[in-house]
């Protein structure tokens, strides 16, 4: 059932950044209550944004499969109960079984709302079966490609027809957070660790795993499993003991791997820029290179 509408101006609205802190996890009815819990259920998107969070523009092309979301949120929803589920990408409106992927969501019971994040290029290709699906939209308004003025007239027409509630977040900035080679300062990583946002505001699921934070999941794509980020998150199960390894994880002091590779959230700011394909393809040949065994080898021995 979709959410009653509350379409805000095209103008885009005020966010408080950084947020506040909202690490507090109450277990209510044999579940935790999180603020949010998320997929990214595509990792290719239309745009290549530098210092894109999910690092889009530099993995290759891939779709979550409706079953593989389904299998995951039958396992969460025995402990977790989110107040939100976000569908992200990448740009999930290029997933190729959307609508499908919804409704696993929605089966599951694991929220009751589930909204998508997107950048909003294709609202307007988007079928009425999507926008009957879907509660929430938020949609991140770039400095370019600008979202065409008739566009955002469908776009707040389509979701006054279908009560989906819109949310137009003006996207000017970026933090930059990605570091170009890994951390080796321990005390400094802790730090941003303990103060970083995100790790509450962004738990996702992917591949039979809980992460605190997106990042490793997408890490773990970009050194195409070269170097073991799964291992900062805890694989989803179906036992007694999961609630409280869940909250033992949620609360866990110790900075994850991925946490060497990030500035955190309250990194600094940036203008929004769309790279070129050269840059891109630059990029990448530096993780790759970053990835390759010797220099894994090398970092492991100035580290310990
Ligand atoms: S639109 Fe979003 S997912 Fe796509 S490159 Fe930009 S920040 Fe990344
Ligand atoms: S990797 Fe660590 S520092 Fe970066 S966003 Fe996640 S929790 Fe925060």
């Amino acid at each position: 059932m979709n959410s009653p509408v509350n379409a805000t101006p095209a103008a885009g609205r005020q966010h408080v950044f950084p947020p506040p802190m909202d690490r507090h996890y109450p277990v209510e009815g044999g579940r935790i209550r999180t603020r949010s819990l998320e997929a990214h259920i595509v990792d290719h998107c239309n745009l290549t944004c530098a210092e894109c969070c999910s690092l889009s523009p530099l993995l290759p092309a891939w779709s979550a499969s409706p079953e593989a979301i389904a299998a995951d949120l039958r396992m969460a929803v025995k402990v977790l109960q989110p107040r939100v589920f976000k569908l992200v990408g990448g740009e999930p409106l290029l997933h190729p079984q959307l609508v499908d992927v919804i409704h696993a969501v929605r089966d599951s019971g694991i929220a009751p709302v589930i909204s998508l994040t997107t950048n909003g290029l294709k609202l307007g290709d988007m079928a009425d079966a999507f926008w009957q699906a879907i509660d929430a939209l938020t949609i991140s308004r770039y400095p370019r490609p600008r979202l065409a003025p008739d566009l955002i007239a469908h776009i707040e027409a389509q979701a006054a027809r279908h009560a989906v509630r819109l949310n137009w977040k003006a996207q000017n900035e970026f933090s930059t957070m990605t570091r170009t080679a890994p951390s080796t300062d321990m005390a400094e990583t802790q730090r941003i660790y303990r103060d970083c946002w995100i790790r509450e505001r962004c738990h996702l699921i992917r591949d039979g795993m809980f992460y605190t934070c997106t990042r490793p999941a997408h890490f773990h794509t970009l050194y195409q499993g070269r170097q073991d980020f799964q291992s900062d998150g805890l694989r989803l199960r179906d036992d007694p003991a999961m609630l409280d390894d869940m909250l033992a994880y949620l609360n866990r002091e110790a900075p994850l791997k991925a946490c060497l590779e990030c500035h955190g959230g309250s990194a600094p700011q940036a203008p929004h820029r769309i790279m070129k394909r050269v840059e891109v393809v630059a990029l990448q040949r530096h993780y790759e290179e970053q990835a390759a065994p010797e220099r894994i080898l090398e970092t492991e021995v100035s580290s310990a």
